[in-house]
């Protein structure tokens, strides 16, 4: 617990320090922390020293511990449920049902069963379009990977968004991406960076439409995401210690 109280201290002077560089407020950018594969007595440690966002990347994960967490604190807590991780079609319905925030939506076909779902159960639910910008095959998301010099990447994300946008019960927000893993921070940095832009050239292009929030950074790379525009980072074992291999 003490422990986890430093850290938190610790990764909040980190993201501060990042914010100052890039002339940000930190109060602009919101800390998710990654409670996936840690037990709800992990989660509660947390929200005793201050936390108050959390992601999983399952959503089965995440349906168990939004009810345990409001069963041990009451209906009030205040906590926010992010899920990070991609969904298969046959599991939208518990993210309709317990999510707060989606940031991995990757294909249409999910977004119209979870708006089905949503209309059904008088939710709403904001999400971020997941963007592949380092065109890493192991990532998941829209295909972005020449977005500047590629017209039909641009329009296939600028309908998707577009589309998205009118679906009842989704709030669509924004952008996600992940970096490529073991890369050089300036190829890191790059990915950032051109997620902002891609972010910024949605916005002009639809600007009836919000592409404000921008979900980029984790444990080995949040300061550079921050340097270049993430509103959220996405941080597990900086906080929480390495997770146990399943
Ligand atoms: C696990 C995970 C994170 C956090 O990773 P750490 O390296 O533990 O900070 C962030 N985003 C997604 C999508 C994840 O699955």
């Amino acid at each position: 617990m003490e422990d986890l109280h430093t850290r938190y201290e610790q990764i909040q002077e980190r993201i501060a320090a990042a914010a100052a560089r890039a002339n940000r407020s930190p109060n602009d950018i919101t800390l998710v922390a990654v409670t996936k594969t840690w037990p709800v007595a992990t989660v509660l440690a947390a929200y005793e020293v201050g936390m108050r966002h959390f992601g999983e990347n399952r959503v089965e994960e995440l349906a168990e511990k939004v009810p345990a967490l409001t069963q041990a604190l009451g209906p009030a807590h205040g906590a926010i449920w992010h899920l990070i991780g991609n969904l298969q079609s046959r599991k939208t319905s518990a993210a309709a049902d317990q999510a707060h925030f989606f940031h991995a939506l990757d294909r249409l076909k999910i977004a119209n069963r979870l708006s089905t779902e949503l209309q059904e159960n008088g939710r709403t639910l904001p999400v971020l379009l997941e963007v592949n910008v380092s065109g890493e095959a192991s990532k998941a998301g829209f295909d972005v990977t020449r977005w500047e010099t590629d017209e039909g990447q641009r329009r296939g994300i600028r309908d998707a968004a577009a589309t998205i946008a009118q679906l009842p019960g989704l709030q669509l927000r924004g952008l996600m991406t992940m970096a490529p893993w073991e890369v050089p921070d300036e190829e890191i940095r790059a990915v950032f960076r051109r997620t902002r832009e891609l972010a910024h050239w949605l916005q002009e292009t639809l600007p009836r439409l919000d592409f404000t929030t921008l979900s980029m950074g984790m444990t080995d790379d949040f300061e550079i995401a921050i340097e270049e525009g993430a509103t959220h980072v996405r941080v597990g074992r900086a906080i929480f210690g390495e997770r146990e291999k399943p």
